[in-house]
């Protein structure tokens, strides 16, 4: 087996749902408390921690357009909405002692500082973990995409999504009794198989940039440290 090469920078994508936890809409204060634990565990084992955070616990821009919001407005406040989650995470994360800088791809001085990327891996080179918000800035992209592109900006050695399952599936393992977990697969077969990993957007920058994917369960207390410490958890996605 060839030697587990130690993470130096990576980018953890939380969903909106991811806090959702025990409440329907909104965030779930334990369930946020224990990944800030998580980060913060993360931090203090020597690594360099961005994070993305979705804002589908609160507003997701499709949904609202559904019900007749203009497209553009409706993105806007789903963008709005995942600042919220990382001024939420920010809390968290100061409340364990952890400095943490908020990044917003939109302007609101007033509240967090502006993404540059020169200035991102400069917090993160002073061991800040850096929350990158309002995903890309512009409408009709996902924090998927953001997260794909903020982690090749600051040039992170792995991206990672954490979500509800225990990684890439042929289907929904939810619905599907018989659905195969995949250990490792390429961007390719991803988009060929269309197994939402991430939208197409996302796999397709992944992909092109040679930035691999780890998609693992995030209610598994401990699974992110057990992945930087070199075991192979949940899925690999690879060019
Ligand atoms: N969004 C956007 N541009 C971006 C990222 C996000 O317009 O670059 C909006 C979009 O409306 C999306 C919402 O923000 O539905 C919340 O993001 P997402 O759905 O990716 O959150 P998640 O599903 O990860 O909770």
């Amino acid at each position: 087996m060839a030697a587990h090469r130690p993470y130096r920078r990576i980018l953890l994508k939380l969903s909106g749902e991811a806090l959702l936890g025990q409440v329907d809409y909104g965030i779930d204060p334990a369930v946020l408390n224990r990944l800030a634990g998580e980060v913060r565990d993360l931090l203090a084992a020597g690594l360099q921690v961005a994070l993305v955070l979705g804002g589908g616990n609160i507003f997701r821009g499709a949904g609202l357009a559904a019900r007749g919001l203009d497209r553009v407005s409706a993105d806007q406040m789903g963008m709005l909405a995942t600042l919220m989650n990382a001024l939420a995470m920010q809390d968290a994360l100061e409340k364990l002692e952890v400095p943490t800088r908020v990044m917003s791809a939109l302007r609101i001085h007033q509240v967090c500082e502006d993404y540059i990327r020169r200035r991102a891996v400069r917090h993160l080179e002073k061991g800040r973990v850096t929350i990158f918000a309002a995903g890309t800035g512009n409408p009709f992209f996902t924090t998927d995409s953001a997260a794909s592109l903020r982690a090749i900006e600051i040039e992170a050695d792995l991206l990672i999504k954490a979500t509800k399952v225990d990684g890439v599936y042929s289907s929904d393992p939810v619905k599907d009794p018989n659905a195969v977990f995949y250990p490792r697969l390429t961007y390719n077969q991803a988009l060929r198989e269309d197994l939402r990993v991430m939208d197409a957007t996302a796999l397709v920058l992944c992909r092109d940039n040679r930035l691999p994917l780890r998609v693992l369960n995030i209610h598994t207390p401990g699974a992110l440290m057990r992945l930087v410490a070199g075991e192979e958890i949940g899925s690999l996605v690879e060019s």
